[in-house]
């Protein structure tokens, strides 16, 4: 059985004062997620803060993005040892704006995918297809493209050390949410895709759904047969809300 995990994306969002009342925040709800794991993603700055505000608790943390270089002449990058250095679990790896901001192609996206897991890290990898490309009919086209990249870097095994988000990115910040059925479709897709080249990788692996998830959609999202949780951005930044849908987890 799959454990329902919750990670909040912060993206750049946040100040020291900020994060320190929203930690505060979920550290008192937490006992209330019985069944859920509750994660956050914070900017590289705040991961000492973070790391001393939740050691002990029940909320694991992680970074956004990582290099894929391991050290050197690399200047403003953070690399996957100076993550771990913070205590973190989790790195997210080709969410959207990675890859459309920063031009992260899925090679990059799978490069650093394997970097994190040497490293000890669980990557959360993201995909996901554009407003065009569901419209043209090609979103599990897309996923594929994004997944097999990846596979084809580190094996179908190496997935199982991972998380999958689906993410698809005309939902991502739009209030506009995939349809229960549109994600369960798409989640459907990639467990299948899994499971035609490795029965315990896709029945081991976490598929969250990630899109404008909230305090008010989430049961229904995550109550779907092959949604395992969320990777929740805007509504992360809310304590209150960020517990309710780790509430709704389980
Ligand atoms: C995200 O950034 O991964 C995300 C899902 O954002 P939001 O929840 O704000 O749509």
């Amino acid at each position: 059985m799959r454990q329902p995990l919750v990670a909040g994306n912060w993206k750049m969002n946040g100040s020291r004062e900020s994060i320190k009342a929203l930690l505060d925040g979920i550290k008192a709800g937490i006992g209330a997620v019985n069944k859920a794991e509750v994660a956050v993603c914070a900017p590289y700055v705040y991961l000492a803060d973070v790391q001393q505000q939740l050691n002990g608790s029940n909320v694991s943390w992680g970074a956004q993005n990582l290099s894929t270089e391991a050290s050197g002449a690399f200047t403003g990058e953070i690399s996957a040892d100076m993550i771990k250095d913070f205590s973190c679990k989790y790195v997210i790896v080709g969410h959207s704006e990675r890859r459309s901001l920063y031009g992260e192609t899925d090679e990059i996206v799978a490069h650093k995918f394997e970097v994190a897991r040497n490293a000890g890290l669980v990557p959360i990898l993201c995909v996901g297809e554009l407003l065009e490309e569901r419209e043209k009919g090609i979103t599990e086209e897309v996923v594929n493209r994004q997944l097999d990249a990846v596979i084809n870097r580190v094996g179908i095994a190496a997935l199982a050390d991972g998380v999958i988000a689906y993410e698809p990115v005309w939902a991502i910040g739009t209030g506009k949410t995939a349809t229960p059925d549109q994600a369960q479709e798409t989640h459907a897709a990639i467990r299948q895709k899994l499971a035609s080249m490795d029965a315990g990788v896709a029945e081991k692996v976490q598929i969250l759904y990630g899109g404008s998830m909230n305090a008010g959609n989430a049961a229904e999202l995550i109550g779907m047969a092959d949604i395992d949780g969320g990777l929740i951005g805007g509504a992360s930044l809310k304590s209150d809300d960020f517990l309710t849908i780790g509430k709704a987890a389980g």
